[in-house]
């Protein structure tokens, strides 16, 4: 373990964390074609032996719903526990309410919660503010000056935890 604290949950992003975003119109879910992120399944099927798996994503078009539809298409929906999309709360990262609402369901301290995702405001440094830990997925290494944890592929994940 790497990281600074113990922690009961991770939180994904989704867009071009966990699948592509082809920038196309409309639900990803009904997209002619989808594509997970490179080593999104081995990090997801190590990681979830250890902790329950969640979603975050401010997805504009997609709730819930046709979030786990995508993510069932290419075989990644069954390792999470459940999906938070701003489409469904009306509210999404790095708006404290989108933390909130997660942690108040699931039963979770944010300082138990790791972040994941590759949008370094919305998704890290929301996290980061909000108390949760975060990792930075910058497989092009867009932030080397980043401070923070910072990993290039999702393959590194596991080791981290
Ligand atoms: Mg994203």
């Amino acid at each position: 373990m790497i990281l600074s604290r113990e922690i009961d949950a991770v939180i994904f992003d989704w867009g071009n964390t966990l699948m592509v975003d082809f920038g196309l119109e409309g639900p990803m879910c009904d997209w002619p074609r989808v594509e997970a992120v490179e080593g999104a399944r081995e990090a997801l099927e190590a990681l979830s032996k250890r902790y329950p798996l969640f979603v975050a994503t401010n997805g504009g078009s997609s709730g819930a719903r046709e979030v786990m539809a995508a993510l069932d298409r290419v075989g990644l929906g069954g390792f999470f526990k459940a999906v938070y999309a701003q489409k469904d709360l009306g509210f999404g990262k790095p708006d404290n309410r989108f933390f909130t609402a997660i942690c108040s369901r699931e039963g979770l301290a944010p300082s138990r919660c790791l972040m994941v995702g590759d949008h370094i405001e919305k998704d890290v440094r929301g996290a980061l503010a909000f108390g949760m830990q975060a990792v930075l997925f910058d497989p092009r290494e867009s932030h080397p000056g980043f401070e923070g944890k910072r990993i290039a592929s999702l393959r590194e994940l596991a080791a981290l935890v």
